[in-house]
């Protein structure tokens, strides 16, 4: 099901239920298809964990009616939660490392959030620890923590992974996406894997992120430009289980950037660099099993595209790799 026929009460029902496109590069008789989460209401896959981590939160009491949510986020996540703090009655406060685009800033201002910097030099780390200390400040505050939440990866099994397999009949023979929490990808491989055991998972980080470590390959750290996914230090990503993923594959900055302009240019997808990186991981993966160097269940590989390019448009995203990295 890909269409909202029903009229909606509110935003947050339209959240989900993103179109399926199959990809018009890669082998024939390898079909990939992707998952649009630009098409969700603050045009990002966060909004899933925005919506299902605040009910959930809000059901059990670990935030009181009216309390105070504080999220470290790079902006997709605020955006998400935002939404959903404004139409369940919750204040909204986040904390974004200064390197973070800033119409992902600007977005959460307009929803009404509080936005607060922390040095890039802290890294997310320094997010976190931040936000921490804000809520121990505050009574009624919680700190949903998207990079250790089980809701993360439960939203994306309760809604992602059911409307890609309804939407393919079952046929999903590798699942390609990228890890930035892992809360999307584990709450996929963990449905797929129990429909088929065989089902091939496919993590995908920057070159300079260290979450193939975790599957014992060597991985020398270093700065990455693409934006949303990877990480520096796997133990602030403790959603990750090595034991759902068969490989992590690294794409370089420029082969990401590469690829979302092709798929702007050629397929009309105006995504962002996580994208980048996703589809060209899931090719990787198509010409594997096309070659017959690789056995899945079913010929065919699902991917998520998280979220836009107009949110980078002031990195200069379109721009040559040379210009806009200098
Ligand atoms: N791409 C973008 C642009 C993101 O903001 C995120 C979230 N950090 C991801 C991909 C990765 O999603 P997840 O956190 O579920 O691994």
């Amino acid at each position: 099901m890909t269409t909202h026929e029903e009229p909606a009460d509110s935003v947050l029902e339209t959240i989900g239920r993103t179109p399926l496109v199959r990809l018009q590069d890669g082998p024939a008789d390898v079909p990939i298809y992707a998952k649009l989460e630009t098409f969700n209401p603050g045009a990002s896959i966060k909004d899933r964990i925005g919506r299902y981590m605040l009910e959930r939160m809000l059901e059990r009491g670990d935030v009181p009616p009216g309390g105070t949510i504080i999220e470290p986020t790079a902006g997709n996540t605020g955006i998400g939660l935002a939404i959903a703090a404004e139409q369940l009655g919750l204040e909204s406060i986040f904390v974004v490392p200064e390197r973070f685009s800033v119409e992902k800033q600007q977005l959460m201002a307009a929803l009404g959030a509080e936005v607060i910097n922390t040095p890039t030099d802290d890294g997310m780390d320094g997010a976190i620890a931040r936000a921490h200390e804000l809520a121990a400040e505050l009574d009624d505050a919680a700190v949903p923590q998207q990079f250790s939440n089980p809701l993360n990866t439960e939203a994306h099994y309760e809604t992602t992974a059911p409307e890609i397999f309804e939407a393919l009949d079952g046929r999903v023979g590798a699942v390609v996406a990228g890890c930035g929490t892992a809360g999307t990808l584990m709450g996929i491989a963990r449905y797929a894997l129990e429909q088929n055991p065989e089902t091939h998972i496919v993590a995908v980080e920057p070159e300079g992120s260290v979450y193939g470590e975790l599957l014992g390959e060597d991985r020398a750290e270093d700065e990455y430009k693409t934006e949303g996914i990877g990480t520096h230090d796997t133990a602030t990503n403790e959603l990750f289980e090595p034991e759902l993923v068969d490989a992590v594959d690294a794409v370089s900055d420029r082969d990401a950037h590469a690829e979302l302009k092709r798929l702007a240019r050629e397929e009309g997808h105006l995504v962002a660099s996580s994208a980048g990186a996703a589809s060209v991981a899931s090719k990787r993966v198509a010409e594997r099993i096309d070659d017959g160097d690789l056995e899945v269940p079913h010929e065919t590989v699902v991917t998520v595209f998280p979220d836009s390019s107009e949110r980078y448009l002031s990195k200069g995203i379109y721009r040559s790799f040379e210009e806009w990295t200098s």
